[in-house]
């Protein structure tokens, strides 16, 4: 789960890293109120979980407590990436000098972290790593030795940030290991004029699998999480969204990710990864469907179920209910094969629906729901797609 800013810094600040004094406020009012208690100047900045908030026109800076609640009531409500403003935080300035780049991330491929960190903090790293990649350092970090005031010492001089930082990066390790957290960004880190070193933003993505350890972030998972990953979750499906047109429904992980290579070979882009699991009910069919097609994204579906412990007139079933259930707006192809598929095509084609066709192997199904998608064009190398 990744966190707000204002709960990063909160981390932060309880891991002794200097931040800004800043406070929470869902209303106009209350920004006001926040700014008169932060000293009247202050810079009023979107909480939303996305980057790139400052050049979307969610970070302002207001001269007074009247200018802030103003500010407040542009930010609030605006629509940053698909993310909704629902609280601001209302932090002091800080007069800063330089600005740099520190994160620790899991590198899952050579089973260690890393340290990426750069003397060009501020802007996007993606871009300062494109153009000028020798100005982002990276360093691996042996997770049984951890960020060692040695270590941090390394990863200053490796990035050119000044020693003195050297300190705050031991502590960003800290918040790393002991919040179960897979990545601690700090974009940027500064120096102030007056020599101090301050975390201004913060993303912080927490370690589901460590969920029994973080109760405390338990009401805030319910409350502000509205995207289509969470309403999956909600429902026990194990769903990943992608930004393809695709959408893509399976039973067991092994036969979903092929189905995604295959719809990849035909050009298209898978739009999500939804396994519906072994011994899959009607029930859990009618969610996934209903999740998949409520994805905007989304403009063909494929449904690929191939009959072991999952019986296909089950899945069949839970078509049918979801067609009750769901307006279908967008085509279906299905393909059944294995325990009742007979039974399972049976049922689909009793039902008759205009917008759900039937296909009997996974490349012809493939085929068909990109180019209902309109995607279908030369073939590209199998493993294009980026599945979890
Ligand atoms: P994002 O990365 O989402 O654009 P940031 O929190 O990094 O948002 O803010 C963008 C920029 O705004 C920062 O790089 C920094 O220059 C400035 N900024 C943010 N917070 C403060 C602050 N408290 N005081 C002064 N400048 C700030
Ligand atoms: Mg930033």
């Amino acid at each position: 789960m990744d966190l707000f800013e204002h709960q990063a810094r909160q981390l932060f600040e309880e891991h002794g890293i200097s931040v800004p004094h800043a406070e929470v406020a869902d209303t106009a009012e209350g920004a006001r109120a926040a700014a008169e208690r932060l000293g009247g100047r202050v810079v009023v900045k979107a909480q939303v979980k996305t980057g790139g908030r400052g050049r979307a026109g969610g970070v302002k800076m207001a001269t007074d407590p009247a200018a802030a609640q103003i500010t407040a009531r542009q930010i609030l409500g605006m629509d940053i990436k698909g993310h909704t403003v629902r609280t601001v935080m209302v932090a002091q300035p800080v007069d800063i000098e330089a600005e740099f780049y520190v994160s620790y991330v899991l590198d899952r491929a050579a089973g260690r972290f890393l340290a990426i960190a750069s003397a060009e903090g501020g802007m996007d790293i993606e871009e300062v790593a494109a153009s000028r990649p020798e100005a982002v350092a990276r360093l691996a970090i042996d997770p049984k030795e951890g960020v060692t005031r040695a270590k941090a010492a390394d990863i200053a001089a490796a990035a050119g940030l000044p020693a003195d930082t050297a300190d705050t990066l031991v502590e960003l390790w800290r918040v790393l290991i002991r919040e179960d957290a897979l990545l601690v960004e700090v974009n940027p880190l500064v120096r102030t004029a007056q020599g101090e070193i301050l975390a201004l933003d913060g993303k912080v993505t927490l370690d589901d699998n460590a969920r029994f350890r973080q109760e405390r972030w338990g009401a805030e998972r319910e409350t502000h999480d509205d995207t289509l990953e969470a309403a999956a979750a909600a429902k026990g499906l194990n769903y990943v969204k992608l930004d393809g047109e695709v959408g893509i429904i399976g039973n067991g992980a092994g036969l979903v990710m092929s189905t995604l290579d295959v719809v990849a070979g035909c050009g298209a882009r898978p739009a999500n990864f939804l396994d519906i699991g072994g011994g899959a009910s009607a029930e859990v069919m009618a969610d996934g469907l209903s999740v998949v097609l409520s994805d905007p994204s989304v403009r063909s579906v494929f449904v690929n179920v191939f009959g072991g412990i999952t019986a296909c007139d089950a899945v069949a079933d839970g078509i049918v209910r979801a067609l009750g259930a769901v307006q279908l707006t967008k085509p279906l192809v299905v393909r059944l094969d294995g325990n009742n598929a007979a039974r399972g095509r049976a049922v689909l084609d009793a039902r008759a629906h205009p917008l759900v066709q039937q296909a009997t192997t996974m490349d012809d199904a493939a085929r068909r729901a990109a180019e209902l998608a309109g995607a279908l064009h030369a073939p590209r190398p199998a493993h294009a797609t980026d599945a979890p």
